[in-house]
This record gives C-alpha cells, sequence and structure tokens, in this order.
C-alpha cells in the first residue's frame, strides 16, 4: 500500500472530482419527507443564524427549538432540534422550510457528508465528500449533476465547514474532561455552554466583565466582536482555549 492511500469505512468512497446527480425541488415525490422524524443535531453557528433570522435572542432560540442531550461527547452536552408534537421540523412550513437561507448545517450538506483528517499527513488538514442517501430521498434520481466544488458553493458550505472545523476543535478540546475537576455543570462548563450556545448571554457577559478591553486585540477585532456574532462567536473560541487549555490565543494587557 503506497504511504499516502487512505482507509475509509466500509462502503464509503469519497467523491473527488466524480459528478453526483441530485436536485430537491417542491417538484419530487418526496417533497419535505426528510423535515419529518428528523434527529437533528444543532451546532453554535446553527443557533446564531436561526435565532437572528426568527429575531430572538438565543436564551428563547434555546427554551423554545432546542433538547440538550448527551451525545458522542461525554464531556460536554449536544443540542438537538425540538421536533413538533407531530414529529416535524419547527421551521417546516405548508409551503417548505421557512429558514431555508438560515437553515442548519446538516440541511445544507445533504446528500454529502464530509469527514476531516486532521493527521495532517499533509501539513494540514484534509477533508473528504462522500455521497449519503436516504431511502425515501426521490432527489437522487434526478438529472441535475454537480461536482463536490459546485454542490459547497451552491449550498454555502464553505463558511459553513469553517465554522464548522473551529467547533471540531472545541468539540475536542472538551473531550478532554478540561473542567478542573468541576465535574459538568460546574462554573467552566457552565460558562463553556453560555460561549457555544448561548452567544447572546455570552454578549451580555463580555460588556459586564469587559472582556475586550482585557486583551490585545486589534481596533478591527474589536469592532468586529462587538456588532458580528461569528466574530463574538471566534472570540469567544480562543478565550475558552486560553481559559481552559492554557493555549496562547489571546494576550492578556499588562496591569498598571
Ligand atoms: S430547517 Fe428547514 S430544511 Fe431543515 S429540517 Fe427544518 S424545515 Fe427542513
Ligand atoms: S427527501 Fe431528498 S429530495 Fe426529498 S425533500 Fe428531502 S432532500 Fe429533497
Amino acid at each position: 500500500m503506497s504511504k499516502q492511500e487512505k482507509i475509509f469505512p466500509e462502503g464509503m468512497v469519497p467523491l473527488a472530482k466524480s459528478k453526483f446527480s441530485f436536485s430537491c425541488h417542491p417538484g419530487v415525490s418526496c417533497f419535505m419527507t426528510c423535515c419529518r422524524n428528523v434527529d437533528m443535531f444543532l451546532y453554535p453557528h446553527d443557533i446564531i443564524a436561526l435565532k437572528n433570522c426568527l429575531g430572538i435572542r438565543s436564551e428563547e432560540f434555546l427554551e423554545k427549538y432546542v433538547r440538550v442531550v448527551q451525545g458522542a461527547n461525554p464531556f460536554f452536552p449536544s443540542l438537538m432540534m425540538k421536533m413538533t408534537d407531530v414529529r416535524s421540523c419547527p421551521f417546516l412550513g405548508p409551503a417548505g422550510c421557512t429558514v431555508y437561507e438560515h437553515r442548519p448545517f446538516s440541511c445544507r450538506m445533504y446528500p454529502l457528508e464530509r469527514g476531516v483528517d486532521r493527521t495532517l499527513e499533509k501539513g494540514r488538514a484534509e477533508e473528504f465528500f462522500f455521497l449519503t442517501k436516504h431511502e425515501y430521498c426521490k432527489g437522487h434520481d434526478e438529472e441535475q449533476e454537480w461536482t463536490v466544488k459546485e454542490w459547497l458553493r451552491n449550498q454555502q458550505l464553505l463558511f459553513h465547514n469553517a465554522m464548522a472545523d473551529q467547533w471540531a476543535e472545541m468539540d475536542t478540546l472538551f473531550a478532554k474532561n478540561p473542567w478542573a475537576g468541576e465535574g459538568a455543570a460546574g462554573p467552566r462548563q457552565k460558562l463553556a455552554f453560555l460561549v457555544c450556545y448561548n452567544l447572546d448571554g455570552f454578549r451580555d457577559y463580555v460588556r459586564q466583565h469587559n472582556l475586550l478591553g482585557q486583551f490585545k486585540l486589534p481596533a478591527a477585532r474589536v469592532r468586529a466582536v462587538e456588532t458580528d456574532d461569528e466574530a463574538l462567536l471566534t472570540f469567544g473560541f480562543d478565550w475558552l482555549k486560553m481559559v481552559l487549555a492554557g493555549m496562547p490565543t489571546l494576550q492578556a494587557k499588562k496591569k498598571n
């Protein structure tokens, strides 16, 4: 076996540059089927997009639309979309998705799955895309063809993948049980929950504790963090890496 050859799970063949057929539109007989009976994990950037689309604060979004569950990470909770009483996505309307422009990562990515090899064999993380198929999904029988690159661009996934990579780093950090013996729901984990899932609460915390004034940050970054939720989330991740793992992600100002 050559040094570069990778072994993927059985049945999973990366798409590389080959094309796949897919189209999802109101004319397919399965239209909206996948928005019912769905188990959907939500990631920090999904919550930002959805609460901003709805014009509500993140606390209200968590209260109304989210279930906190124990996912794959034994040391940090995951969030899932709370389905309605009839087991459909709360954002499914009579004509389809009512938050389409702001739909979560997993709704955008289907029918692709993304895997990232972080062993850095090539000096950088490498991403792979696989075709996935729900049995009931008729979108695969449509004629429209895509390359992975075209699909990522069409679904605006480049930004979402970058945010997913940031989140994967945090998830890896949380999986190391960085709570300094406080255990689940201790003060450190509560702070991490605030940053990751309740960004409007974290914005209040940043103001109350003058967090931005404590670090050497370019003026442009300060402005971005003050006005933009994704910039605030990235700052929050840097802050957590420093607080929980002592990483040099932020530089404290010297005290007079
Ligand atoms: S967010 Fe939209 S696309 Fe995703 S499951 Fe809900 S209704 Fe369907
Ligand atoms: S099942 Fe497939 S084709 Fe049907 S609505 Fe969902 S994604 Fe589109």
